[in-house]
């Protein structure tokens, strides 16, 4: 695919999700969860593709061809030429910053995504009605909606003990938005946002699954 028009293909598939608003009415009952969960999952694929995509074409370091006057020493370049190239060299930044910008929001889209489907598969998954073999979402739909068993009957059960937040998710920055929700944080929103991501910084060792936020306050 061409270059620009693998951009305006990003930009339009997340304009998309973000005109997708997510509801999480009567999200117990099966049909809504499968719905919402291969919903994401789906757009997860799709986001991933497009990234491979722009991996291929060279999006992560879209600056680099960037070489002045090619070969040429500096007393060589004409004023003339000196000018177009410097015309031709702000067209180029202009592609290249939409590239980086654009990667960057499809990378932010699929972390996003891949919260909201870690959420769902801590809270619900399936049982086999005939050998009550248990199947997280993913497995479920990899399994083509059938058991192992042959049977085609599953109860859908919401796990009690896990620790999941499903009310984020429409939240999360699914459209690769993050950098307009932060700047709606205040100033104090922010700060504490940049103290959370120190701390998961200085956590590179260890794999951080979970934080649990304290709230301190004086009567
Ligand atoms: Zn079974």
């Amino acid at each position: 695919m061409e270059e620009s028009a693998l951009v305006a293909k990003a930009e339009k598939y997340l304009k998309e999700i973000s005109n997708d608003s997510i509801s999480l009415d009567n999200i117990e009952e099966f049909e809504n969860f499968k719905r919402l969960y291969y919903k994401l999952d789906d757009r997860l694929n799709s986001l991933q593709e497009l990234k491979e995509s722009m991996d291929a074409q060279g999006y992560t370091t879209p600056f680099t061809s960037l070489n002045k006057y090619g070969t040429k020493a500096i007393a060589e370049v004409s004023l003339e030429e000196m000018s177009e190239n410097s015309r031709h060299n702000q067209m180029f930044r202009m592609k290249a910053n939409a590239k980086k910008n654009v990667l960057d929001r499809v990378k932010s889209a699929i972390d996003a995504h891949k919260i909201a489907i870690g959420h769902l598969e801590q809270c619900g998954y399936l049982k086999c009605d005939s050998c009550y073999k248990k199947y997280s979402l993913s497995e479920f739909r990899l399994k083509g909606e059938k058991c192992s068993c042959g049977h085609e009957n599953f109860s859908f059960k919401i796990n009690k003990d896990a620790t999941y937040r499903l009310e984020i998710i429409p939240y999360l920055p699914l459209s690769g938005n993050y950098l307009v929700l932060m700047s709606e944080l205040s100033g104090y929103g922010r700060n504490s946002f940049k103290k959370v991501l120190n701390i998961l910084k200085q956590e590179r060792k260890g794999l951080v699954k979970t934080i649990s936020l304290v709230i301190r306050f004086r009567d």
